[in-house]
């Protein structure tokens, strides 16, 4: 989609389609007073609002003809009432307006919002929000093809944003670069969630990751097995020894040309369990396809890597994501086994479900030796955290004040939110082995705070590090305006965010 801006009256932008934001009074009648222009040439715009043709209720649509306007159609869409007006109630109307400009054909649309209700969101916010709305809402799972039969309808190719003057126009182009970027990060992420666990190995993962960092300008490495045996990552190599796909360790580095002066190093970790079957201590069946969903960390990780680099921001980037497949067979891990981490701690393995720590040790340990300000982790760890948060909060454990308001700022701004839980000693406690080191699950409490505590124990204490625990949010079994059923691709644009509120602070 081509996004613009424009400074005409709506009445004579020419389009196939031209929406109206409409802001609510506060018993949802529409607030028509930015409209005067278009109650004239669509003959009655009040007259259609007193006899309660069409509102300002959030969400709500209505398709009206073009009458004297320049645009063949109009369709107004309910922003809500102008003091509930949000990010996210901005992202959701551009979602329901984009998928009606789909459904009716419409190849160029004009979008006109009340510029004097939008209160104190900036331009660039608006047009940030309006962009991500679009474009997420317009996603369609199945890029591989795996869907035979026709085509279905194109999206619109082209969105004007009518602008009150050019000051408003430059701001609002801002936002689109970042907008697109943010989406664009975000659809990535969830296409590699959504594609099947037998088209996306560990290799396959691997490729997606090269293919998108020769895209964007990054560097990237690939660690076989042979390689990862040099380094001593029992972690990895143990959760894969079952499977017959390769584990892998995909390494990607980035650095913004000319910009001078030191760059902070932000290193990110995502867990890629392709298939998750839980090992020699297997899962039950019923849902275990979702189960290709356990590289939803990796999938966060490499789309918040897309964005920061997209967008050129100030910072150095260091993303190192473990892909494995879990699965029970002749040469599987036992529980009961012990491992030996790259880091030399050992580990007893009591239950082969819990691998995603095991790998993610590894890569934290490898991330911390070049001695990160930030490590941030995300991974769908555990069945505790979803218990406990839903599907609407990822868990957040962070040892460092500064990068956790960061992400929980961040959140709120993506709407990818997050809630702290509690990391302790007590936690550390619950993963005390009598035979190694440590051991790889705790007691049925506080399940996701005792993962945190086993991730805590590779990465050095003097280095800021949060862990997302993403179970919850990253697959919705429910459709919504902004994202189909399926994977979500939550956490690329929290990171990217967070990341950016770090570099810019
Ligand atoms: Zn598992």
């Amino acid at each position: 989609m081509r996004w613009s801006t424009g400074s005409v009256k709506p009445s004579v932008a020419k389009a196939d389609l031209l929406v109206v934001g409409i802001t609510g009074q506060d018993d949802d009648r529409p607030r028509l007073r930015p409209w005067r222009d278009l109650d004239k040439t669509l003959g009655g715009l009040k007259a259609l609002a007193d006899g309660q043709v069409f509102d300002g209720k959030a969400d709500k649509l209505h398709l009206l003809p073009g009458g004297r306007t320049a645009a063949a159609w109009v369709l107004t869409v309910g922003l809500g009432k102008v003091k509930d007006l949000s990010p996210q109630s901005l992202r959701k109307a551009l979602a329901a307006a984009s998928r009606r400009a789909r459904a009716v054909g419409a190849r160029t649309c004009v979008l006109a919002l009340p510029w004097s209700d939008l209160g104190d969101m900036t331009a660039e916010a608006v047009a940030r929000c309006c962009v991500e709305g679009a474009e997420l809402a317009l996603f369609r799972p199945g890029s591989e093809k795996a869907k035979t039969g026709k085509d279905a309808k194109p999206s619109p190719k082209s969105w004007k944003l009518l602008v009150p003057d050019a000051a408003i126009g430059r701001e609002a182009r801002k936002g689109f670069v970042a907008g697109e970027a943010y989406a664009e990060g975000c659809l990535f992420a969830r296409d590699l969630v959504n594609r099947p666990p037998n088209k996306l190995t560990p290799v396959a993962l691997s490729r997606a990751a090269r293919a998108m960092a020769r895209r964007e300008g990054l560097s990237c490495t690939v660690l076989g097995e042979p390689m990862l045996r040099k380094l001593g990552m029992g972690g990895i190599l143990g959760v894969g020894q079952g499977s017959r796909q390769e584990s892998k360790l995909i390494v990607m580095e980035f650095k913004p040309r000319g910009v001078r002066g030191k760059l902070p190093l932000a290193a990110l970790v995502g867990k890629g369990v392709t298939f998750d079957t839980g090992g020699i201590s297997i899962k039950p069946s019923a849902n275990m396809h979702e189960m290709k969903g356990d590289m939803g960390g990796a999938a966060a990780i490499l789309g918040a890597a897309m964005i920061i680099a997209r967008l050129r921001l100030p910072v150095r980037l260091l993303v190192v994501v473990p892909a494995v497949e879990n699965m029970p067979d002749g040469d599987a891990i036992r529980p009961g086994d012990v491992l030996s981490m790259a880091s030399g701690k050992t580990v007893e393995v009591l239950n082969t479900d819990a691998e995603g720590r095991l790998i993610l040790a590894d890569a934290l340990h490898y991330a911390g030796k070049r001695k990160p300000d930030w490590i941030v982790d995300a991974a769908t760890l555990t069945g505790s955290c979803l218990v406990a948060l839903g599907h609407e909060f990822a868990g957040l454990f962070a040892n460092d004040g500064k990068l956790g308001d960061a992400l929980r700022r961040a959140g709120g701004e993506t709407f990818e939110r997050v809630w702290p839980l509690p990391l302790v000693e007590e936690h550390h406690k619950e993963i005390e082995s009598p035979i190694a080191d440590i051991q790889n699950i705790g007691s049925r409490n506080a399940g996701a705070s005792s993962a945190a505590a086993f991730l805590e124990e590779f990465v050095d204490e003097k280095t800021a590090w949060a862990h997302l625990d993403i179970a919850g949010p990253a697959w919705t079994s429910t459709a919504s305006p902004l994202c189909p059923k399926g994977a979500t691709g939550f956490g690329a644009r929290l990171v990217a965010r967070a990341v950016e509120l770090l570099a810019g602070s």
